[in-house]
């Protein structure tokens, strides 16, 4: 695939591997806007939001974005804005209320039969909207030792089937430790599968290289993973190519988004973004309404053009590709159907 603003001898980030993508994320606002030849004007409200939550912006990610946009709708859900420092009624640092459902450190256990672990702390990408920007996440990154503690928990409660690797972004940690961690699930003998919530595949799609392959294809868990895609033109030929490798390995694909507003607020694009999911081999899943955490609100679409927007999605797309409208109500024991 063509990228833009390469000179030919600069060898194109998507040939080098996801380790050192992931080392050379862009960071700083300043850079995000000249890469994307923006004017400096979007600089003070970048910073303003940049100091409240860090830009990350993986380089593969940034090449699918449109210079000279600053509505692409890519870029908006990376691009810090002055908007962010407003305080909004009802917008709160833990909306999840998460603090309180933390049994063993890392470890969020709400809804029955599955258990989330917070595997890793960090993300490849910062996304503006994230629940998580506020989330204390140095006090439930996971040492070995602390692993252990979580696999007793699992070990002890024979009504869990599912551990579900969550974050920050699992991928993120190496795959000598996902590895070591798949393994030690398997040994339960309750659990029967595995499912990982990610953005990375997404956004470096040399993540799903031969190692994460190996560890996936060879436990006996059944393996889901769930990918976080919002807008068709996420979807480049390498994540296809990445879907293919994983689909391969016996893993089942499915996709949630985020209505998010000036992203993928209408009807038509998500309607795009399903057939284009299905064509990669991916089932969309859930179509969350935002969490109303603070910072985001300026992404919030009301229940109500919810609501239309999925009913005119219904009108456009196979029953198998409507995702299920929802929104994660603190203490409700499972997701809630709008
Ligand atoms: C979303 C979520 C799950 C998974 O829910 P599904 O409806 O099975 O996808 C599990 N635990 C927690 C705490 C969650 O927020
Ligand atoms: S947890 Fe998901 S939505 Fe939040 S910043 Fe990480 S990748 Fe983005």
């Amino acid at each position: 695939m063509q990228r833009a603003n390469r000179p030919a001898d600069i060898p194109v980030a998507v040939e080098r591997s996801w380790q050192a993508q992931l080392r050379d994320v862009i960071r700083d606002p300043r850079e995000l806007l000249a890469r994307l030849e923006l004017d400096a004007g979007w600089l003070p409200g970048a910073q303003a939001g940049h100091a409240l939550f860090e830009v990350r912006v993986p380089e593969a990610y940034l090449a699918r974005m449109r210079p000279g946009d600053p509505c692409d709708p890519l870029l908006r859900q990376v691009l810090p804005l002055d908007a962010e420092r407003d305080a909004v009624a009802g917008f709160v640092s833990d909306p999840l209320e998460e603090a309180e459902h933390t049994p063993r450190r890392g470890l969020i256990h709400k809804y029955a039969r599955r258990v989330l672990l917070i595997a890793s702390p960090s993300c490849a990408i910062n996304c503006r909207y994230c629940f998580r920007r506020h989330f204390p996440y140095a006090e439930n990154s996971p040492s070995r030792g602390q692993w252990q503690e979580t696999l007793d928990y699992l070990r002890d409660d024979p009504t869990i089937n599912e551990a579900i690797l969550s974050g920050g972004d699992p991928l993120v940690s190496s795959d000598q430790r996902l590895a070591w961690l798949c393994e030690r699930l398997a040994e339960i003998p309750h659990l029967t599968r595995l499912r990982i919530h990610t953005r990375l595949p997404v956004v470096i799609p040399e993540r799903i290289d031969k190692a994460l392959l190996g560890w996936l294809a060879a436990t006996r868990l059944q393996t889901v993973m769930v990918l976080h895609i919002n807008h068709p033109r996420e979807i480049d030929a390498a994540l296809v190519a990445a879907c293919v490798r994983l689909k391969a390995a016996g893993v089942t694909l499915l996709n949630q988004s985020v209505l998010l507003r000036g992203v993928n607020d209408d009807a038509a694009t998500l309607a795009e973004l399903s057939e284009a999911l299905f064509a990669a081999g991916v089932l969309p899943y859930y179509l969350h309404v935002l969490d109303p955490v603070a910072g985001a609100a300026h992404f919030d679409v009301p229940d109500d053009e919810a609501l239309t927007l999925h009913a005119a999605l219904r009108e456009r797309v196979a029953g198998f590709l409507l995702p299920r409208l929802v929104r994660e109500v603190p203490g409700e024991t499972s997701k809630t159907p709008l």
